[in-house]
């Protein structure tokens, strides 16, 4: 079922104030059009409980094209993007600069921020925004293997943490959960890093990925949706374009609209939560942050406050965004938050007369829709 709010219905001669249609799927297209064809005008379109993202029927009146593709292209000119500099056979050794819990008293689990200096390889290893990097954990596998390497978003800007151009820094939760039969495990390299001490080698292998590249252009505006460690890419591109230093040092000067959406347990497991305050308040016209806390805060219907609920909250404002072709939208993190962000964009797009089952496809063709997700 779906609810339809609509603004200037008539009867009787008279206008009448706002009003909700419960519709089901079937009904849909044809109550749209009719509304069209009456003269008044569809505010939003909700997916009612239990209602799975459905491709949305067009309907008019004449819908406005949602994607220009040819002038959103694209993100850092991929050619020039570093791939793959050191590979599994033969891996750069890095040494560990730092090791820090990123999250506060009383948060859940183990998230550090962990940095390793990268000077001394030929090549230089380096990088840019929205790559990840491999690392290869010391110690063997049950079958006395070495173990093979693990991805991580990198987590710091092509210029490091200090802006010395030697550096990259990951943000990694330790992974832990119970098996079959109920022993804690707990993830193999995830611990080892969390475990590490400044000092200590580290096999490093990458970078590698062009999914989540920045778009070049400084009047771009950047949707982020984020889960937990999926925050890493984000970091990167919030540094980029708020730091001062960053933005010294790049001559890049951001003037597009960024927004992000970040989902954490609690609010003492938010992520560089500092420094997102501090660009909001430095930068206002530019930035806005929005949090979905999932253990502290309540969804409409009563349930854990997920990003995909503050998406589907914003669900007319982020769409209005997506209408711009300067418009990119990032996300990074749990697989799980997909389906209702779609499902919200479903409801969003159809508002409109439009059927997001297209358009998805359309941005990301455009590079324009960029997912990450584990
Ligand atoms: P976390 O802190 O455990 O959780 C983040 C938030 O997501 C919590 O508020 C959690 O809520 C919520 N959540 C749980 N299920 C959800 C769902 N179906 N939809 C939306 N939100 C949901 O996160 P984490 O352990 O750091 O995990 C982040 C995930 O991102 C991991 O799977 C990691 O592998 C992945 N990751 C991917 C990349 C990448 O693809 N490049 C990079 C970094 C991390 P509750 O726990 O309260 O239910």
């Amino acid at each position: 079922m779906f609810a339809i709010e609509v603004a200037g219905m008539s009867g009787a001669g008279v206008k009448r104030s706002n009003e909700v249609l419960k519709v089901s799927y079937d009904q849909l297209n044809s109550v749209m059009r009719n509304i069209g064809r009456s003269g008044a005008r569809i505010l939003r379109v909700t997916p009612i409980d239990g209602t799975q993202p459905v491709a949305t029927p067009t309907t008019p009146p004449t819908p406005a094209p949602v994607t220009t593709p040819a002038a959103s292209k694209p993100a850092t000119a991929h050619a020039q993007v570093p791939v793959n500099l050191y590979k599994p056979k033969n891996p750069f050794v890095g040494t560990v600069t730092e090791n820090y819990s990123l999250l506060q008293d009383g948060a859940i689990g183990r998230v550090n921020h962990i940095t390793f200096n990268l000077e001394g390889g030929d090549p230089q290893l380096h990088y840019v925004e929205g790559q990840s990097i491999g690392i290869i954990p010391d110690g063997e596998d049950a079958k006395g293997k070495p173990h093979k390497l693990r991805l991580y978003s990198i987590a710091s800007t092509r210029h490091g943490d200090d802006m010395a151009d030697n550096t990259v820094s990951l943000c990694v939760r330790q992974l832990e959960y119970k098996n079959e039969a109920g022993e804690q495990i707990y993830g193999t390299c995830s611990t080892f890093l969390c475990d590490i001490e400044p000092g200590a080698k580290v096999k490093i292998t990458g970078p590698v990925g062009k999914e989540m590249l920045l778009p070049e252009d400084e009047e771009a505006n950047v949707i982020m949706l984020a889960t937990g460690t999926g925050i890493a890419p984000m970091r990167t591109y919030l540094r980029r374009m708020f730091e001062a230093k960053e933005r010294e040092a790049n001559g890049w000067k951001f003037r597009g609209k960024a927004w992000l959406f970040m989902g954490a347990p609690k609010t003492a497991n938010l992520l560089y939560d500092e420094d997102f305050l501090r660009y909001e308040s430095e930068y206002p016209d530019n930035f806005r942050y929005t949090k979905a806390i999932s253990r502290e805060q309540q969804n409409p219907k009563g349930g854990r406050m997920y990003i995909q609920d503050r998406v589907t909250e914003y669900a007319d404002e982020i769409f209005a965004m997506i209408e711009d072709p300067k418009t990119h939208v990032y996300m990074c993190g749990l697989r799980g938050m997909e389906p209702g962000i779609d499902e919200a964009m479903t409801a969003a797009a159809a508002a409109k007369g439009l059927d997001w089952a297209e358009l998805r496809p359309q941005l990301k063709k455009a590079e324009r829709w960029h997912v990450e997700t584990y």
